[in-house]
């Protein structure tokens, strides 16, 4: 855990593999090539963003690592399981990935705090008592202890994404994803959730790979930047070289439409 992306580079040079594995993956949505020909690894810790055009891919890629969707050519590999239809391998892997996505996906008739709880005593079979308590660790985590006993209704866009990532990190997964995690926030409410990403990246080693297009965060924390268009990868780099000396011209265009 922990690892930073040169180390854990120089680890994998043996034999060691990969926390997930992505070889030749392609998808399709009916007759439209949705993925094509994916090739990924990503090393414990190691912390990814994904940035590319709507509609390139990037959610349909992070989905395929946990089977909320379904590759139809080459190998996704998670922690050593590969994914098939076999219920018991995605079970297994649903429960080591956790996901946060752009809308929140909290229950609405559940306080924040049976929010957090209901994974871990019915998934994982925890004791209400020790599901609670940490709960409330990570409530405290992301700064909103004191909301425990409200309703997502009564929270902001911040707030509500922040009990998400809190909800994720109480199954104790061992990846996270975030598929645009700031994209339907009030601008105002960005900094409070990318500082809580930023926290998760820094303190806990969490391997995480996020759809975003927030490239201060992408300096800051990524160990790797990777650029999708039309369904390709197109071009990784760490952030220094990715912002500074894009090799592709799709990246060039991409980069400066947003910076
Ligand atoms: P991104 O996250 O990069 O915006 P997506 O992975 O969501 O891209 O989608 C890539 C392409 O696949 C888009 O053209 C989208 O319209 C299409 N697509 C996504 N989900 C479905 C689906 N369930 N059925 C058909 N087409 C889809
Ligand atoms: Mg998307």
């Amino acid at each position: 855990m922990g690892m930073s992306a040169k180390q854990s580079d120089t680890v994998r040079q043996g034999s060691a593999q990969p926390l997930i594995l992505m070889e030749g993956v392609s998808k399709w949505f009916g007759q439209f090539q949705v993925l094509r020909d994916i090739d990924l690894q990503v090393d414990q810790g190691e912390r990814i963003v994904i940035c590319g055009p709507s509609g390139s891919g990037k959610s349909t890629l992070i989905r395929c690592i946990n089977r909320l969707e379904e590759h139809q050519q080459g190998r996704v590999v998670v922690d050593g399981i590969e994914l098939t239809n076999d219920l018991k391998h995605i079970e297994a892997i649903r429960r080591d990935v956790g996901m946060v996505f752009q809308h929140f996906n909290l229950f609405p008739h559940l306080t924040v705090l049976e929010n957090l709880t209901l994974g871990p005593v019915w998934v994982l079979g925890q004791s209400k008592a020790r599901a609670q308590e940490n709960a409330m660790h990570y409530l405290e985590r992301v700064q909103i202890a004191e909301q425990a006993h409200k309703y997502p209704g009564q929270l902001s866009g911040g707030q509500q994404q922040r009990v998400a990532i809190a909800r994720s990190l109480c199954m104790n997964p061992k990846i996270m994803l975030f598929d645009e995690p700031t994209s339907a926030l009030d601008p105002e409410m960005v900094t409070e959730v990318l500082d809580v990403m930023v926290g998760l990246a820094k303190d806990s080693g969490m391997t995480m790979l996020c759809v975003t297009h927030e490239m201060g965060f992408a300096r800051q924390v990524a160990d790797r930047v990777i650029f999708m268009d039309q369904g390709r990868i197109v071009e990784q780099n760490t952030p220094d070289k990715f912002f500074d000396a894009p090799q592709h011209e799709r990246t060039r265009l991409f980069l400066s439409r947003i910076l």
